[in-house]
């Protein structure tokens, strides 16, 4: 991917380009390397792959933007993490190739002809993961089925050894010019190539890996990197890795759809985790230095002397990785939860007792005020 061009430079145009000259640059430069023009030269075929892809994300406004803050790592694994060009809008594509070839003349305006270049159709994949491994990353076999080229055919539908013919009844466009006159006046409309059914080409043995449709289905397993740091819900969309696209169109993405399962004790809210930990009264009355469970382990902790209960704490650092940081996180936040002890032997009852009898209202500072306020409001 390092070697990948600039979108800019492939349609030849400048960072600050109008939609419309970005537009007009696609229409020019695709019909200069249209397969159609260029029957069996690899080097166009692959030229008009990159400027469908050029445009496919120039044209797209959220896209475009995305791809000028990040480059191509936005629509690259590991790059800008997810993103949400589902299922790309290749309508626009259609007008233009429509009113290239053949359409768009008197009645009935452009119509997408059965052989201009269509994207191939994203694909999506749950993954369930651990909490763990959504906080560290991890990488994972991931299989899925996908619409792809046919091996034997390569696409073409036709039988290995021949090749499709090119439609002489419309010159392969898939369309033909059809003259009606109404009164006087004759209109030129388009209408669908009967001899070609629209495909523009003829196959005269049909391959039969495909039954002759040029693609096939099959099974395919990827090895996936999940980066630290996703959460439950996001998405991760891997460039290409989706059904091909037919006539030369690009092929859409494979895209994966992250959910994480409970943990036990932690909870998680963006790059911050909570848990509760639980603490003995003498703990909470004492301070004491306590085990609170992180995601490396357990860390020591001290608690002051008159903890509360439902006091929370913090251990900067201790939360989930930012995507794509090397070294930042978020924290992780502790409340102490006071647990009061239940079934006392007679022996540690008494020495309950003894400690309530030292013991005065000074030391319980909230019990105190409370009782105030109660009793200054029934003298009033
Ligand atoms: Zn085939
Ligand atoms: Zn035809």
């Amino acid at each position: 991917m390092a070697d990948k061009r600039d979108y800019y430079e492939v349609l030849g145009v400048s960072k600050n380009a109008s939609d419309a000259e970005i537009k007009k640059a696609y229409r020019s430069m695709a019909k200069k390397y249209h397969p159609d023009v260029n029957p069996g030269d690899a080097d166009a075929e692959a030229k008009f792959k990159e400027v469908n892809e050029a445009y496919a994300v120039l044209s797209d406004a959220d896209k475009k933007s995305q791809y000028d803050r990040f480059g191509h790592s936005a629509f690259e694994q590991g790059g800008q993490g997810s993103y949400g060009g589902f299922g790309a809008d290749f309508g626009d594509l259609g007008d233009i190739f429509g009113s290239i070839f053949g359409g768009g003349f008197g009645f009935g305006g452009a119509r997408q002809s059965k052989n201009a270049p269509m994207r191939g159709e994203d694909v999506l994949v749950r993954v369930s993961i651990t909490f763990e491994e959504a906080a560290f990353g991890v990488k994972k076999d991931i299989s899925y089925h996908k619409v792809q080229k046919c091996p034997e055919c390569s696409g073409s539908g036709a039988a290995k050894g021949t090749t499709a013919e090119t439609c002489s009844a419309c010159n392969g466009t898939g369309q033909k010019r059809v003259t009606q006159r109404i009164g006087g006046m004759a209109f030129q409309s388009t209408a669908t190539c009967d001899a070609c059914r629209g495909n523009g080409k003829i196959i005269k043995k049909p391959c039969g890996n495909c039954r002759s449709t040029g693609f096939i289905k099959v099974n395919k397993t990827l090895s996936v990197n999940i980066p630290a740091g996703i959460d439950d819900g996001e998405r991760i969309a891997l460039r290409s890795q989706g059904c091909d696209g037919k006539n030369g169109g690009p092929a859409g993405d494979l895209i994966i759809q992250i959910s994480v399962k409970d943990h036990a004790y932690f909870e998680r809210e963006g790059v911050n985790v909570f848990c509760e930990v639980p603490i003995t009264v003498s703990d909470a009355v004492l301070g004491a230095e306590i085990e609170v469970p992180t995601l490396d382990g357990n860390q020591k902790f001290i608690i002051p002397e008159g903890t509360q209960t439902g006091t929370q704490f913090v251990v900067k650092q201790k939360g989930i990785p930012y995507v794509n940081s090397q070294n930042r996180r978020g924290d992780l936040y502790f409340t102490v939860v006071v647990e009061i002890p239940k079934g006392l032997t007679e022996k540690q009852k008494d020495a309950m007792r003894s400690f309530a009898e030292a013991c005065n209202d000074s030391v319980y500072v909230k019990k105190k005020s409370f009782f105030k306020k109660i009793f200054d409001r029934d003298k009033k």
